[in-house]
């Protein structure tokens, strides 16, 4: 059942998962479940970079040829970025996590869904393989994951020695992180780049020094290798398939509210990160006018929803909000993918993994899960078109505090 809308909330225009400003509760959250943002929790529950890799080969022995394991890319740090494929069929989904480093759950998630479409014998299963061909990300970022931090590894001077035009660039990129604390991690001597802004709707773009430093509402550059690795998939899969009927971003937000109550937000969906090029407000993005389509991107949404919706009333499942509305980064992933046509999502789990260390991980890692099977399934069986749309808006809006 959808919740009704009670209220409209005021939004914070802000970035894709930073930490917006929470009140001061956590001893005295209405639900008592609010943990201290600042608070860092220890990350060893969550899989890293080598025990991925071993559960990643043993997934490819159980499914018995159905899962095949290739190294798409290497980080900055020469860490090996893997791409995971399964299925047979003609409808395309991609799926990454981990572009930013603290936001862990959706590794999980995609490991335990690639054991069971790669293995199980279910006609869940077996329908899923016949139907759509699944290319997996998981831990795109690993540089950062092992970092356990939003940036990756990577310092200007290493980005100019790549790109030697950048030497007459006024200023290094307007996403990287020279020096200073974010997110409970000093980036002073280690700086990095937020991955998630060095996307380029124009795939093939050459970086321009005029075109730094950027901003939040311009596109990125694809001078990070971990998004050229990313990039370089996604054009593979185009020249195979034609198109890349969907991508699925997954990630962690703070923690916040449902609208009108004092749940808190378990996970955050999203289907909107550009306005739409047909619009007045999207003109500049006319060009990608005839792939975008918000619409469908609106029904991936709803089939993510609906799955989590009918796990039962009054269970966290149920806390599921939209994400920030009215967004303009086509620097993101999501944002230059929409605009090549491919149907999106955004998930946004609560909390950043060291601010709820193992404490929530399997109820988010389920959310997170349960979320992606509603979309593969309506993929596979074509139930995803025939969602209304218009009943995204019907899903409630995020609140930055309780409603007492
Ligand atoms: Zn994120």
């Amino acid at each position: 059942m959808m919740k009704k809308k009670k209220m409209m909330t005021g939004l914070l225009a802000a970035a894709l998962c930073a930490s917006l400003a929470t009140p001061t509760l956590a001893s005295n959250s209405p639900n008592g479940n609010l943990t201290n943002e600042n608070q860092v929790y220890s990350i060893k529950g969550f899989t890293d970079h080598a025990e991925m890799v071993k559960r990643l080969q043993q997934i490819v022995q159980n499914s018995q040829g159905r899962v095949a394991l290739e190294v798409a890319g290497q980080s900055n740090r020469g860490r090996d970025i893997y791409k995971a494929r399964v299925g047979n069929g003609k409808k395309v989904i991609l799926i990454e996590s981990e572009i930013h480093g603290n936001e862990k759950t959706g590794t999980e998630a995609l490991l335990n869904l690639l054991q069971y479409v790669g293995s199980s014998s279910s006609p869940e299963a077996e329908k899923i393989r016949k139907e759509i061909t699944l290319v997996v990300l998981p831990k795109m970022n690993p540089d950062a994951s092992e970092l356990d931090r939003r940036g990756n590894d990577m310092s200007w001077d290493e980005v100019v020695e790549k790109f030697p035009q950048l030497k007459a660039a006024a200023k290094p990129a307007w996403n990287y992180y020279a020096t200073g604390v974010r997110q409970e991690r000093d980036y002073t001597g280690k700086p990095g780049f937020d991955v998630n802004r060095d996307f380029n709707p124009d795939l093939n773009y050459v970086p321009k020094a005029a075109d730094f430093p950027g901003a939040s509402s311009k596109p990125g550059w694809y001078i990070t290798p971990e998004s050229q690795t990313v990039r370089d998939v996604y054009k593979s899969l185009q020249k195979e398939f034609g198109k890349v009927d969907v991508f699925i971003d997954l990630h962690h937000q703070g923690q916040y509210y449902v609208e009108g109550t004092d749940d808190l937000v378990t996970m955050s969906l999203s289907a909107e990160f550009v306005p739409d090029p047909r619009t007045h407000e999207g003109a500049r993005y006319a060009n990608y006018s005839e792939g975008y389509n918000v619409e469908f991107s609106k029904q991936l949404n709803l089939a993510a929803y609906n799955a989590l919706q009918s796990i039962g009333e009054n269970s966290v499942f149920n806390n599921i909000t939209l994400y920030q509305r009215n967004l303009d980064l086509p620097g993101t992933a999501l944002g230059s993918f929409a605009l090549n046509g491919s149907g999106t999502i955004l998930f946004e789990v609560r909390g950043q993994s060291h601010t709820l260390g193992q404490k929530k991980k399997g109820q988010l890692v389920k959310a997170v899960e349960t979320g992606l099977y509603g979309i593969i399934n309506g993929v596979a069986d074509g139930s995803v078109t025939h969602l209304n749309p218009d009943d995204y808006e019907k899903i409630p809006e995020t609140a930055y505090a309780p409603s007492l």
